[in-house]
């Protein structure tokens, strides 16, 4: 049932392709659409401590009856602009998110933005190399990491990111980030990866790919992810719909396919849908 392939991450530790997104999820509802979730057969959950729904997620996470070592779950630090992120403080974060989650180790800790106008994510990143050491973590990484943050970032620390999780669909296709990952070892994870559900899957051009395959266009969007090398985090509410975002493994997109979908990124509907990362500080 659970055909999701793996990405080994550059520590070695795998990574479910597919999983699922809570962002925008009540902490009231978490529990429930996560249960959902993993019933339909999910087994990575990403969520954030700026999210509000840690609890929730926790809870249908114990519900779910699915072992542990089965499961794989991130959340990801808020270093938001309200405090010094010295090491004690990113412990005490990390620390209240397991606590909320329920959890002794998360799958994977991300720094949740960069706030390069800050200078203050090389400090945190430290304090995530004690905590990937101490084993609570099995893999870290960053989100909304730009080129520049990553390099900054290798000039001061051995220890590369497991996964850069940033905004990432047909209409923001991130050519030049996706190839300094490859070359970094970091494995790139898409959010937003349907777009928000919006313009994206009514567009003319995901609808013939979808018509070619019998398939929904959320679908072979994220076909096109996965067929890129990408990781994939969709989020839905509606059970049909999770159980339609997993359902992606028994078709293949071809050549001209991938082109018609690699052609938006250079369209007129292209842009980003959410913040900037070089100004985004709140
Ligand atoms: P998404 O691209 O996954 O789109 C979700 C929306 O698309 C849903 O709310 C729904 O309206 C629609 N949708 C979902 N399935 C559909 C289907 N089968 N058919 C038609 N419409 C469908 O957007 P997202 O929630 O922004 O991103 C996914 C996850 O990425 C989040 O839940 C969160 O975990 C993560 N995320 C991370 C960051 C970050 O800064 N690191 C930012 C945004 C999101």
């Amino acid at each position: 049932m659970n055909q999701v392939p793996s990405i080994k991450l550059n520590n070695g530790t795998l990574m479910p392709q597919l999983g699922f997104g809570v962002w925008q999820v009540p902490d009231a509802e978490a529990e429930r659409v996560v249960g959902a979730a993993l019933q339909a057969g999910y087994r990575s959950i990403d969520t954030a401590a700026v999210y509000g729904n840690e609890q929730g997620t926790g809870r249908g996470l114990a519900g779910a009856g699915v072992p542990r070592e089965e499961l794989f779950v991130t959340t990801k630090l808020w270093n938001g602009p309200s405090r010094t992120w010295d090491r004690d403080a990113v412990l005490r974060a990390f620390d209240d998110s397991l606590t909320k989650l329920g959890l002794d180790h998360i799958d994977l800790y991300l720094i949740h933005w960069p706030r390069p106008m800050r200078e203050g994510f090389v400090a945190i990143w430290k304090a995530f190399e004690e905590i990937a050491a101490s084993g609570r973590a099995r893999a870290v990484g960053v989100s909304n990491f730009r080129p520049a943050d990553l390099e900054r970032l290798g000039a001061e620390s051995s220890l590369v990111p497991a996964v850069n999780q940033i905004e990432l669909h047909p209409l923001f296709p991130q050519a030049e980030l996706r190839a300094l990952h490859r070359r970094l070892g970091v494995a790139t994870e898409a959010w937003s990866p349907l777009g928000q559900g919006r313009e994206l899957l009514t567009l003319p051009a995901v609808a013939e790919v979808a018509a070619r395959h019998g398939r929904s266009a959320a679908q072979v969007v994220l076909r096109w992810h996965l067929q890129l090398g990408n990781i994939v985090i969709p989020k839905s509410v509606t059970p049909e719909r999770i159980r339609e975002n997993l359902d992606v493994f028994g078709f293949e997109l071809d050549a001209a396919d991938l082109a018609a979908l690699d052609a938006l990124g250079t369209g007129p509907a292209a842009r980003r849908i959410g913040p900037d990362p070089a100004v985004f500080d709140y």
